[in-house]
């Protein structure tokens, strides 16, 4: 995470920073496509932290196409697709003016939660509308030959002599996807709307002159990326990998923004995807979980933790569903907070662990050093608790501890404990969910053999005697016994599993007998250990 720092060490003596990222709002926005926000917010953090003035700017590239008809109802397909996005009826009636508004809007609300506040939004069928779009259009036009010539330079893409860089929103159709620009006089472009210019959206033939400006017509998108770091000074703007790649669409943009409109374009961060099941997440093909799905379970610090922890340039795999890959998420956090502040910690970190704690949390002004000291509850520790009928959370949590939780930690708790009973309901393995036994030794334990009965027996011994608190005491114990008694690990988990669970495997053991109250855990080994088990 020290590469915030060092970004911001670079260009503290450059001047004030405008840092800038757009996106197409083309459907369901999946969690992967918070990575660049998330980003954007700490590369600003850091730059103000430096003292370098910044601004942060947020785009929604809204007249662009809508070519996913994944989201559209049947009958809208014909007439909606390769009209600008801004243009397209929302599909579900919840009162957004159109179908951009709605993905945008679900897609942006969940900033504020993670705590990114750009400094301004922009809506890019605004700024056409405005004209403010209008003298890169003039310029792009003017500069036509220019522009093919770059292309072919850096892209190795071939256009006709005659095509121009803009798009005719079709005043017949509607369309803008399928509209090519043949001609231009200075004041006015001579279009076509061609039935089969792609094979997504059918166009109507319409044909004629017309204005470009005011928003009857849209830059390609690697001249209307340029055109955005021209009106916003744009210095900064991380993009995904899948647009840096060479002759990609950053290449383009940075040769059009140079030579077009003569500005150096800003400096780039690329960043790998977040994986879901080893996927690249994408946009519109529905795959993976929706951000606004993942932030309902995951708190925004540990949501911003999972795309912080790793370099911009190292892929993410998440596979949440029926997996421990939540709680990890959780218990990694826990260990950066211990380090932060100045605890031992078990395993490996990262150079720059601070810093990824830092840019974690939600507050920018929030006080480093008592959020790493602040007690959290482990969430699978947690997990378990809240299934167990009659356990008071919070005194358990206190005892643990070992002094009462300020209400900051209080809040924590509280926030945990939802995160871990939307865990549960969405994503959590079965071997998670849990139903303990609690009126008379379960079935299963019929399956127990001699040496495992004894197993249960001296663990009966054995707490009664040392009254094990935690998770952590009870797992030594289990270890401890199991090892004196010459019981395999794996058979000394089965049978606490079978004698509390009915079941033969189950969640992690220490910390499910820590959940249970004691004298109830002795009564249960014991008597699920029977008359065999106590007099060997
Ligand atoms: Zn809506
Ligand atoms: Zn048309």
């Amino acid at each position: 995470m020290d590469w915030a720092d060092e970004l911001a060490q670079r260009v503290r003596d450059k001047g004030p920073q405008v840092v800038n990222d757009s996106k197409t709002p083309s459907g369901t926005v999946h969690v992967g496509s918070l990575r660049g926000p998330v980003i954007l917010d700490a590369i600003t953090r850091a730059l103000r932290a430096n003292g370098v003035e910044t601004t942060l700017l947020y785009g929604v590239d809204d007249l662009d196409p809508m070519d996913a008809q994944a989201l559209l109802t049947p009958d809208a397909v014909d007439h909606e697709m390769g009209r600008p996005l801004a243009h397209v009826p929302d599909q579900i009636s919840d009162c957004h003016p159109s179908y951009a508004r709605h993905h945008a809007q679900t897609f942006i609300d969940t900033f504020a939660g993670l705590g990114i506040l750009p400094d301004r939004y922009y809506w890019m069928s605004d700024l056409y509308a405005l004209g403010e779009v209008d003298p890169f259009i003039r310029m792009a036009l003017d500069r036509a030959a220019l522009v093919r010539d770059i292309y072919k330079r850096v892209a190795n893409v071939q256009h006709p002599d005659s095509w121009h860089p803009i798009s005719v929103i079709c005043p017949n159709c509607g369309k803008v996807g399928t509209t090519i620009v043949t001609k231009w006089d200075g004041e006015r472009v001579y279009f076509e709307c061609r039935p089969t210019l792609v094979e997504w959206a059918r166009g109507c033939g319409e044909s004629g002159w017309i204005s470009p400006f005011g928003g009857s017509a849209k830059l390609p998108w690697n001249l209307e990326w340029a055109a955005q770091w021209s009106l916003f000074g744009v210095t900064i703007e991380p993009c995904g990998k899948d647009l840096a790649t060479a002759g990609g669409s950053r290449d383009r943009s940075d040769a059009i923004a140079r030579e077009v409109f003569e500005r150096e374009p800003p400096l780039n961060v690329p960043y790998e995807f977040l994986n879901i099941g080893g996927k690249k997440m994408s946009t519109s093909k529905g795959r993976g979980a929706a951000a606004h799905t993942i932030a309902d379970v995951v708190p925004p610090e540990q949501l911003r933790f999972l795309f912080l922890r790793h370099r911009p340039n190292h892929a993410i795999d998440f596979d949440p569903e029926g997996t421990d890959q939540i709680p990890r998420l959780f218990d990694d956090f826990d260990k950066f907070a211990a380090a932060t502040a100045g605890r031992e910690v078990r395993g490996e970190l990262p150079p720059g662990y601070e810093a990824t704690f830092r840019y974690s949390l939600l507050d920018p002004a929030a006080d480093v050093a008592a959020e790493a000291a602040a007690y959290r509850p482990a969430f699978s520790h947690l997990a378990l608790l809240i299934q167990v009928p009659g356990v008071d959370v919070i005194e358990r949590a206190e005892a643990e501890k070992g002094s009462p939780l300020t209400d900051h930690e209080r809040a924590l708790l509280d926030q945990r404990a939802g995160a871990a009973r939307a865990w549960l309901e969405a994503y959590a393995p079965d071997a998670a969910r849990l139903t303990i036994h609690r009126e008379g030794v379960p079935a299963a334990v019929v399956e127990l053999d001699a040496a495992q009965r004894r197993f249960l027996a001296r663990l009966a011994e054995r707490a009664s005697r040392e009254e094990p608190a935690s998770g952590d005491a009870w797992q030594t114990l289990i270890f401890d016994v199991a090892t004196d008694e010459g019981v395999p690990g794996r058979k000394a988990f089965e049978a606490i599993y079978r004698a509390f669970l009915d079941r033969p495997n189950g969640p992690r053991a220490g910390w499910l007998l820590a959940s249970l109250d004691q004298a109830f855990v002795i009564g249960r080994a014991s008597e699920a250990a029977g008359p065999t088990g106590s007099a060997a």
